[in-house]
């Protein structure tokens, strides 16, 4: 473990290492024990120099971004979470319209950009709020938008320290999911492409949907957004509402009340907590309406059964 850091040390500054950091405060939901190792990546050659050293030590590592879909268990997490941020964020956009953004660019950051070169067609993002590697992995979408509808390559890093360029249909991008998690890749870089249009139009529509968002949603609480994915043919906040369990709380986890889709850390919840409630939830709707909820949101650590 000492010659591990040790190693860590020639590669990153001492100011991107942290060691048993509470992952609380890397995620939307301010749930989770520590990590031994939280490393903050500032380039492409640390990124693969930590992945590689992470192989040569059998650590096992988690990439995260702003981690506003993450559940980390109360234990933490036994190993590295890369993370990657505001010092990878860089957007470049060349005189074709080709919007070049690094993967740790915040999403409403990316989409006013964007907005302002009166590119459209990326005003769904505005209010995500993640990071485009985080988009990317997911295959976010909102209001009718999606980013598999603006992605043209996405630049990444194999477990094998090698860079490759993957084309949109390589990403395989489904309903919240893509090959990246799959095979374990750390997305470094993607290229957009949007229609023109008119900036006035663009902003409002932003501003539309945002204000949306903060009449549907309990922004002011802790959450992960849309706990559950949507099932076929069903809402899943419309299900778990008319099964009654609006405000259910398990602890301090509860479902909110104003969009029974997210469930909100209320009161200093735990990862059990939140397990529970999620179990719950699940079983109660299934009971009722035999349809089965899965979870959107990523679980990092180890969950007991009990
Ligand atoms: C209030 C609220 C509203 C939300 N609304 C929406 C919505 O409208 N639509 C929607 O789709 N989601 C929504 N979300 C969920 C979340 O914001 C998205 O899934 C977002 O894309 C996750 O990005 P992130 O950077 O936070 O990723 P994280 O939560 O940090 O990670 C999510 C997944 O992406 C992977 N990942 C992250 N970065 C990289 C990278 N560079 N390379 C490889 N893998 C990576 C992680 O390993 C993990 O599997 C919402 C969340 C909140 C809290």
């Amino acid at each position: 473990m000492d010659q591990f850091l040790d190693k860590l040390k020639n590669i990153l500054s001492s100011e991107q290492i942290k060691q048993r950091e509470p992952m609380s405060e890397h995620t939307t939901l301010r749930i989770g024990g520590k990590a031994d190792y939280l490393v903050l990546p500032s380039n492409i050659q640390e990124i693969r120099q930590v992945l590689l050293l992470c192989k040569d030590y059998d650590m096992p590592y988690y990439i995260i971004g702003n981690g506003s879909n993450l559940l980390v268990s109360d234990s933490g997490f036994s190993g590295l979470i890369l993370k990657l941020g505001s010092w990878f964020s860089d957007i470049t956009i060349d005189e074709d319209g080709l919007v070049r953004a690094q993967a740790g660019v915040l999403m409403s950051k990316l989409a006013n950009v964007v907005a302002k070169h009166e590119f459209a067609g990326f005003e769904f993002a505005a209010g995500i709020p993640g990071t485009l590697g985080g988009a990317v992995t997911m295959n976010a979408g909102a209001y009718g938008g999606e980013m598999k509808d603006c992605i043209i390559s996405a630049t990444v890093l194999d477990k094998e320290g090698e860079i490759h360029t993957l084309e949109k249909d390589d990403l395989q991008l489904g309903y919240r999911s893509s090959i990246i998690q799959k095979e374990k890749l750390c997305v470094l870089e993607v290229s957009m492409k949007f229609a023109s249009g008119s900036k006035q139009e663009i902003f409002d529509k932003i501003h539309e949907l945002n204000s949306l968002r903060r009449e549907k949603q309990p922004l002011d609480k802790f959450s992960a957004g849309s706990t559950f994915k949507r099932p076929e043919g069903y809402f899943a906040g419309k299900l778990i509402s008319d099964a009654g369990l609006k405000g259910y709380q398990i602890g301090g986890a509860a479902v909110s009340d104003k969009h029974c889709g997210f469930l909100i850390n209320k009161d200093n919840a735990s990862a059990k907590d939140f397990m529970k409630l999620i179990g719950e939830v699940i079983e109660i709707v299934e009971a009722k309406f035999g349809v089965r909820l899965e979870t959107e949101v990523k679980y990092i650590g180890t969950f007991n059964s009990d």
